[in-house]
């Protein structure tokens, strides 16, 4: 399975073997155009869209010669339908319908959030019967329960405002860090103390437990650090940039980790999956593996390279599709910018 990912910044071409009781990763090569980015601030769809058709054909072709696989050994391509930026899909699906109809080999359309869970199959091997996984990223913070990866996937929450990666790109910016500011708050927050502020915990008052048990809210925090920053300044006093970092992001992996486990024990789930580029979060990952130890849940979180946007997710996903036997997707499949995440498969 050569498996395309091109949904926001990063080209991703990876390889993976299905094997009737494992998936077996043979490559995974990743390019981005990140730095083309960071000077505006933010992803700048044209910019990724061009830079992904630059990239594709190298990057398939570095994937191939360091796999030692010719491309006509490729029997399926899984690509990243959505959802993402509509431009960057595009080009993804557009080389992934080439190969697909030069190779004469099926096409698997699939579900970009779904593949931050599955990419875990190729480290930790296939999911039991029932996991919970928690999908947190630049453009989603959900959680999900996952009776089978293809088929079975419910959304019991997700964040009503910004994702987790996202409030961290914003608070890094009111911090003066450069973009993404996602790994500069995790460095900081490293060196400081994370009981220094008491920053609110979003959808965790009694009153939301009915409505919102399982849903986040991470725009309120983001103001209660702009808010504390602004007062600090305004009363000439220096600010204690690593223990604002630590105490933010304290607020916002007690609020995803609680959520999580209270939900696997709502469900009698045992194992946890954490995956997106927010899961690479050393606070998120030292709170998670704390509180599942101590509730006796299996944590799995993979490598922090298989975290963030790569194309091993979608090879893993696609491989999971064709474990099951499901009919290949239309090669006049359309990308979809919103895809649910309930739809794994176009
Ligand atoms: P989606 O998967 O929802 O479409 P995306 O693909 O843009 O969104 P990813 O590439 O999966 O998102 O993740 C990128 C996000 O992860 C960015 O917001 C970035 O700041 C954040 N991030 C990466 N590493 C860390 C870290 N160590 N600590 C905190 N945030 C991080
Ligand atoms: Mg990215
Ligand atoms: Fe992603």
């Amino acid at each position: 399975m050569l498996g395309i990912e091109t949904s926001c910044d990063e080209t991703g071409v990876a390889l993976v073997r299905a094997h009737d009781d494992r998936s077996e990763l043979l490559v995974d090569a990743v390019a981005s155009s990140m730095d083309e980015h960071a000077r505006f601030g933010g992803i700048i769809p044209e910019i990724a869209s061009r830079a992904h058709l630059e990239a594709m054909v190298p990057t398939i072709e570095r994937a191939l010669s360091e796999a030692g696989v010719a491309l006509s050994d490729v029997d399926a391509v899984a690509v990243t339908a959505g959802p993402g930026l509509v431009g960057p899909l595009t080009l993804g699906a557009s080389a992934a319908k080439a190969l697909a109809l030069g190779l004469g080999v099926p096409l698997y359309g699939v579900n970009h959030v779904i593949g931050h869970a599955a990419v875990d199959e190729l480290v930790d091997g296939l999911f039991p019967d029932r996991v919970m996984a928690l999908v947190v990223s630049g453009g989603h913070s959900s959680l999900l329960l996952v009776d089978d990866v293809v088929t079975g996937v419910t959304e019991l929450g997700s964040t009503l405002d910004d994702a987790a990666g996202e409030a961290f790109d914003k608070v890094g910016r009111l911090l003066g860090l450069p973009y993404p500011g996602g790994p500069h708050i995790d460095r900081l927050a490293r060196a400081g103390d994370p009981t220094a502020i008491r920053f609110p915990r979003g959808l965790t008052a009694p009153k939301d437990q009915a409505a919102h048990a399982y849903d986040f809210s991470f725009s309120g925090l983001k103001t209660a650090v702009a808010r504390w920053v602004e007062a600090r300044q305004d009363a000439g006093q220096p600010l204690p940039l690593e223990d604002v970092a630590a105490s933010f992001a304290e607020a916002v992996a007690d609020v995803l980790t609680a959520k999580t486990i209270a939900a696997c024990r709502r469900h009698d789930v045992s194992t946890l999956v954490v995956g997106g580029g927010f899961s690479a979060n050393s606070q998120l990952r030292e709170m998670a593996a704390k509180r599942c130890a101590e509730a006796g849940i299996d944590l799995r979180i993979p490598p922090i390279r298989y975290c963030t946007d790569n194309g091993a997710m979608i090879a893993a996903l696609g491989a999971a599709v064709v474990r099951r036997g499901l009919p290949a997707s239309s090669l006049d499949l359309a990308v979809d910018s919103s895809m649910p995440l309930t739809q794994v498969l176009v």
